[in-house]
């Protein structure tokens, strides 16, 4: 029916790139990436072509409205979905999912920041009530549930609890994994969605040194359960029920952990530089598979990220990867290997 197979134009996999506009000191001869088409850029004489290309002009509507409501389509088609956002710490992987808090608090007024979380949850919401009110005869109901959880030193701690810590995951054959004691909260409207985020997000920042070395240090990930059930006129009992899920992922940055170490603690580098290397080999044997229809053993166990995004990225889930990247010269090898990054999932 409306499944579309690897390679159709609604494929699974997209693999979008934003270009960050230029900060305030920004020279714009040291700009080396040129968005060249919709779907292609360049760096320097190097030409990338992706699914789409989003320019330093872009809004955040324009990406919501690229990646956000196909997502709602599928989940609400019963796909489970992802979108997760990668890049140098710096080029707007948090601006871009989250917007800032201040863009969030009033979830009914939409400011031109909000990011494309909080715009998500708005039309998942809208679409909800719509559909509950062309189908009366029907009577279909739905339940959504939300948790937030951070990957920190390869160790999970839940956001909407941070004293929950070291966290573990359970694999079931039966019922597939879960996170144990992780929090997971019913929400009914886009009020709920946005009092979880504002916590969630808060609470990212606790514990560290330095606000922004910690937030660059820390995969997030927010996940949404919805299940719907349809009533059919002539039955009493519910006759179908379908359940998605869907994962929003902001990873820690993808940096230079300063070779010469002056100050610095190299260990939450080292983890975080494994846990996206092994991120990049999983997606690589996603891609992989996706060509050859080969039913491979895929490394998801592989680290807790990983293991956590099973369900959202492979199969049959839509898994968008949101690449963010400067333009800026002096940035040139993290762009390089996030578009790298980008290439591999493609
Ligand atoms: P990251 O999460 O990748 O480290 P941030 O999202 O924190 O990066 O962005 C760094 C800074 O740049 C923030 O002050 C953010 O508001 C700003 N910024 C990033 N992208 C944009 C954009 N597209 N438009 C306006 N400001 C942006
Ligand atoms: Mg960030």
């Amino acid at each position: 029916s409306d499944a579309p197979g690897v390679g159709s134009p609604d494929s699974s996999v997209k693999v979008v790139v934003r270009i960050r506009p230029v900060s305030g000191h920004g020279k714009t001869e040291d700009h080396i990436v040129k968005k060249v088409s919709s779907d292609s850029l360049s760096v320097g004489d190097r030409k990338f072509t992706f699914t789409s290309v989003l320019g330093p002009e872009s809004s955040q509507e324009d990406v919501f409205n690229l990646i956000g409501v196909p997502l709602v389509q599928s989940s609400l088609a019963g796909y489970n979905a992802s979108i997760v956002s990668y890049g140098q710490t710096g080029t707007g992987k948090t601006f871009t999912m989250w917007g800032p808090q201040s863009a969030m608090v009033d979830a009914h007024s939409i400011s031109s920041y909000q990011g494309i979380v909080p715009r998500i949850f708005q039309m998942l919401f809208a679409e909800i009530s719509k559909k509950q009110k062309c189908l009366e005869e029907n009577n279909i109901s739905y339940q959504c549930r939300c948790s937030f959880l951070e990957i920190y030193n390869e160790q999970i701690i839940d956001l909407l609890n941070p004293s929950q810590r070291n966290l573990q995951i359970h694999d079931d054959a039966k019922s597939g994994f879960y996170v144990e004691n992780l929090t997971d909260e019913y929400v009914n409207n886009i009020d709920d969605v946005t009092q979880i985020l504002i916590t969630g997000l808060s609470n990212r920042k606790v514990g560290a040194t330095s606000v922004h070395s910690k937030s660059s240090r820390s995969h997030i990930i927010f996940t949404c359960t919805l299940e719907s059930w349809c009533k059919g006129t002539q039955s009493k009992n519910f006759s179908s029920s379908k359940m998605s899920k869907i994962s929003l992922v902001d990873l820690a940055g993808l940096d230079k952990h300063k070779p010469d170490g002056v100050g610095e603690r190299t260990e939450d580098g080292r983890d975080v530089k494994q846990s996206l290397a092994k991120l990049g080999k999983l997606i690589n044997i996603l891609s992989g598979v996706a060509r050859a229809g080969e039913d491979q053993k895929i490394p998801y166990m592989d680290s807790p990220l990983t293991h956590l995004l099973k369900d959202t990225l492979g199969g049959n889930a839509k898994a968008t990867y949101l690449c963010s990247i400067s333009p800026d010269k002096r940035d040139k090898a993290g762009t390089l290997s996030t578009l790298r990054f980008g290439e591999l999932a493609k």
